[in-house]
């Protein structure tokens, strides 16, 4: 079923973009330290435990720019954007991946990569088959925002002459 994003946007996923490259398996973050994320998981956050069951941390961030270099700069460019700090980005690797791509559990992957990605808001490295289709959503937002600060100057200029009428 489409997201709304997608009813929107008048697009959808691209049902065979994946080529299986391993990328986002190789290189999963959160702004979250280790540490935090264990302490959920140890009082019962869900989400905390099922990543933490999943992906294994990189001792460095030069080790996960080594294995995962389109997904850290797309993980590192979407902290910017976000006010986070890259350097409070930890990076990890899923404990399913043999070699640079074969997924060991792929008929029953988790949720999580099933879904992956979920919109276009999220770190999508430039190598993946869904970044065109991110991107070309981002501009068509960018095209909506500024039609719509546009009406709003226009909706300004007409109540400002309708208030110099009785
Ligand atoms: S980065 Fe994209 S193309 Fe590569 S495995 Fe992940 S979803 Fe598939
Ligand atoms: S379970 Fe498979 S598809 Fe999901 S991140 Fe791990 S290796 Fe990739």
């Amino acid at each position: 079923m489409p997201q709304e994003w997608e009813q929107l946007l008048g697009v959808q996923w691209p049902s065979n973009a994946c080529d299986r490259s391993g990328e986002c398996c190789r290189g999963a973050a959160q702004a979250a330290p280790w540490e935090n994320l264990l302490k959920n998981a140890a009082e019962g956050d869900l989400t905390a435990r099922a990543f933490l069951s999943q992906f294994i941390p990189y001792a460095t961030l030069e080790e996960a720019n080594q294995n995962a270099p389109h997904a850290v700069q797309a993980s590192t460019e979407i902290a910017i954007a976000r006010n986070i700090n890259p350097q409070d980005l930890i990076f990890y690797h899923c404990r399913y991946l043999q070699g640079k791509s074969d997924c060991q559990v792929y008929e029953d992957r988790p949720a999580l990569c099933r879904d992956f990605p979920e919109s276009p808001f999220g770190a999508i490295p430039a190598c993946c088959g869904y970044y065109p289709v991110a991107q070309s959503c981002l501009s068509s937002i960018e095209t909506l925002k500024q039609e719509l600060a546009s009406l709003k100057d226009k909706q300004n200029a007409l109540n400002s002459t309708d208030s110099t009428k009785f």
